[in-house]
């Protein structure tokens, strides 16, 4: 069974003259221990497709189904426990809130998600790693586009997801970090057997990826 499948999705936004269909009949398996890359060009659906996988959003058409469930069988609250408990999400936007600086970031998940957390001593190495453990003490506005982007990453991986579905993850990082990013997401694929879903238009994490898409003008198709 595939953590993540997404059968003849269709997605259109829009009525009438400015209907646009943004996903046209979208097929798609993740599975646990891999990474999988869809590259696409700005405005290509990247966000759209991701966002529906991790059920933010629903599909005009098609079926969900994360870890042998269908998503739209799913209440919103359901919804919103499944996101908590087994996905992690990179956003394009980052998500951090930005009255906490990043220790209370991590604390915030904590709130919401009491075990199964990475320990602090786990943390603060994913910190090191991605250069951000001397900001702990910032907020978002006090950090570079790059720094935000990492901590970003960081508040993804903290909770321990079985699935984590990153947005453009690498878009404001030089290359020496994109090497980091790539490196950690493949990691957590091998080590921790986790399925990771990367959208981006950064052919630099090629490299990376187990298996690569293209989405182009609404259209999956698997390259590798
Ligand atoms: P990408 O992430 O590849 O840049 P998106 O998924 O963000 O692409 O957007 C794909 C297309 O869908 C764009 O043309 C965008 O304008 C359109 N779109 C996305 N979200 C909405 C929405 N909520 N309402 C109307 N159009 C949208
Ligand atoms: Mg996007």
């Amino acid at each position: 069974m595939s953590v993540i499948e997404l059968k003849n999705i269709n997605k259109e936004f829009g009525t009438g003259i400015s209907r646009v269909q943004v996903l046209k009949n979208v097929n798609f398996t993740a599975d646990r221990g891999e990474l999988s890359l869809i590259l696409g060009p700005s405005g290509s659906g990247k966000s759209t497709f991701l966002t529906i996988a991790g059920g933010l959003q629903t599909p005009s058409s098609g079926t969900v189904m994360v870890e042998g469930e269908r998503l739209e069988q799913y209440s919103a609250r359901e919804r919103d426990q499944l996101r908590l408990n087994k996905i992690g999400f990179v956003l394009q936007s980052y998500n951090l809130l930005p009255y906490l600086t990043v220790r209370e970031q991590f604390e915030l998940v904590r709130k919401n998600k009491k075990t199964g957390n990475m320990s602090a001593d786990e943390l603060l190495t994913l910190l090191k790693d991605l250069g951000i453990d001397q900001l702990v003490n910032h907020y978002s506005d006090e950090m570079s586009g790059g720094q935000n982007q990492r901590v970003a990453i960081a508040r993804a991986l903290y909770p321990n997801p079985e699935i984590i579905l990153a947005d453009e993850p690498t878009a404001a990082l030089d290359s020496n970090r994109v090497q980091v990013v790539g490196q950690l997401l493949r990691q957590m694929a091998i080590k921790h057997n986790k399925a990771i879903v990367v959208v981006t238009h950064d052919l630099r994490l090629r490299a990376y990826a187990d298996h690569i898409y293209q989405l182009m003008d609404g259209k999956l198709t698997r390259e590798k």
